[in-house]
């Protein structure tokens, strides 16, 4: 079956950590494309082989402005990141979506725990505005992110603010390859899923999303078992390669 595809073009660019590079697309054809935040789009590139696309979380909640941000983390010699990298304001892509069902669901109050390493960090952003409104219903938020080192922190300040804004909501960041000298109480050393033994997790309260990496996503999905976590209670992105095109 077709995919219905749709063009975006892109409104602006800049480097939101000196690895990660935050894109703004619009709709082209002037339509707003409603979405749920926690979904992704896909973009379409077109290759010798025919037409091929990668999938991108949406890192912005739905806004009057229409703007679809994401987050594009460049893998070397990658074809969508060559293609994105070299995209400039103006230049116009196709597009599909939005997909997938890693969103916030009706559910009683809990707390959610939000894990995300690299770029896998993004859906969460999009969900600060739906978050905020649960934490008056009385959930509770744990909000733990991985990258390599402080300076690829991504979109930290906006994490970090809105636990700062909230009694309810915590944070913290985890550093795998390199730890800062005069470390700040909510930075911390090694992988994420190391850091779970201290968060007092509760199978009978928590609801665990793990996106990002998938070796990370694989690895955390066990030690929560071992928890007592059912995988009813652990919702999951991973950010898998796609196929070669064609
Ligand atoms: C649901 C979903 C959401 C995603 N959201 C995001 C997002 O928000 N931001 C983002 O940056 N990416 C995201 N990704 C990954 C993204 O879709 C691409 O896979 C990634 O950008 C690489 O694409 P590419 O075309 O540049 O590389 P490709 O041409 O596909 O790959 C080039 C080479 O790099 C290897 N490779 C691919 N990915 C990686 C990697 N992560 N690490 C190391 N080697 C790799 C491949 O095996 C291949 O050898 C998501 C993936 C999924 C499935």
């Amino acid at each position: 079956m077709a995919i219905d595809t749709f063009p975006v073009e892109l409104a602006w660019r800049r480097h939101v950590t000196p690895h990660v590079l935050h894109l703004a697309f619009r709709r082209a054809d002037g339509t707003a494309l409603p979405f749920v935040p926690g979904q992704f789009l896909n973009l379409h590139f077109a290759t010798e082989a025919g037409g091929t696309h990668r999938s991108y979380s949406i890192a912005n909640p739905p806004g009057p402005d229409g703007l679809l941000e994401i987050a594009m983390s460049p893998v070397p010699g990658g074809l969508a990141s060559l293609a994105l990298a070299a995209l400039q304001p103006g230049d116009v892509i196709e597009a599909s979506g939005p997909y997938g069902r890693f969103v916030l669901r009706d559910e009683a109050p809990c707390r959610y725990v939000l894990v995300g390493t690299g770029t896998g960090i993004t859906p969460y952003r999009a969900m600060l505005p739906q978050l905020q409104e649960r934490l008056a219903a009385g959930f509770r938020v744990q909000i733990l992110l991985g990258v390599w080192r402080r300076e690829e922190l991504l979109f930290g300040d906006d994490f970090r603010a809105f636990a700062d804004a909230h009694e309810a909501v915590e944070f913290g960041a985890c550093y795998s390859r390199e730890f800062p000298a005069g470390p700040e109480p909510w930075e911390q050393s090694g992988y994420v899923q190391t850091r779970f033994s201290q968060l007092g997790l509760d199978p009978e309260r928590d609801l665990v999303y793990l996106c990002g990496n998938p070796a990370m996503i694989d690895e955390s999905v066990e030690i929560l078992k071992a928890m007592g976590f059912t995988l009813k209670q652990l919702r999951r992105e991973k950010y898998l390669s796609a196929r070669p095109a064609g």
